[in-house]
């Protein structure tokens, strides 16, 4: 089965195909025209926004992501203006690095909420994923993409973009939402 994934990030549509690979759904990119207005107030609502603008171009099933890292001490920016922070993502990093520089609660989660939709452009299945872990204080590695050099995960040692592909699918925001989704693609679709 082929389902529009709504992104214009090929590290996002990657990642969706490991994590859902063997389940017999491939995810495509969306028709030309692709150009979502996230103007929602939350994860929910931007998701189900790209969705939609996915389904406008490409009339089939559309499945959308809108994710972003919550940090507490900074009353969870850049959250929902995580894509939008800063101007390359080196900026985004470093900007972070800044804003916590001598403070003490490092504490901070990714959040990823998928959103789909049938072939009559109704929504029919959403769900949050959430990775939890900390900021650390310096860049680590070079897998993944994003904060991954910045962020560890709870009982890890290491930084996100020290993991595998494989072991990050396994922990994170986006790999928990897309276990749910799967399942309801099992329950509902045949899908194995
Ligand atoms: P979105 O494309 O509007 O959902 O923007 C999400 C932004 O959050 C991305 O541009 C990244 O900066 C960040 N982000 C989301 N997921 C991840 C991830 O898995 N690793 C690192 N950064 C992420």
């Amino acid at each position: 089965m082929k389902i529009v994934f709504a992104t214009s990030n090929p590290h996002k549509l990657h990642e969706l195909n490991e994590i859902c690979a063997g389940s017999g759904i491939e995810f495509v990119l969306p028709n030309e025209g692709f150009a979502p207005v996230e103007n929602g107030s939350t994860f929910e609502e931007n998701s189900l926004i790209k969705a939609k603008e996915a389904y406008r171009v490409s009339k089939t099933y559309c499945l959308a992501d809108d994710s972003g890292l919550c940090v507490d001490a900074l009353n969870g920016a850049p959250g929902l203006y995580s894509a939008r922070y800063a101007g390359t993502q080196d900026e985004k990093i470093e900007k972070l690095l800044v804003e916590l520089k001598g403070v003490e609660n490092r504490s901070a989660k990714f959040v990823c909420c998928v959103t789909l939709l049938d072939d009559k452009g109704e929504m029919i299945f959403q769900t949050v994923g959430e990775c939890h872990g900390s900021i650390v204080k310096e860049r680590k590695g070079v897998n993944g993409f994003g904060y991954d050099p910045i962020f560890k995960a709870d009982n890890y040692d290491c930084t996100i973009a020290e993991l595998s592909e494989e072991e990050k699918n396994k922990i994170s925001h986006r790999g928990n939402a897309l276990k749910k989704f799967l399942e309801f693609m099992h329950k509902n679709f045949n899908i194995t």
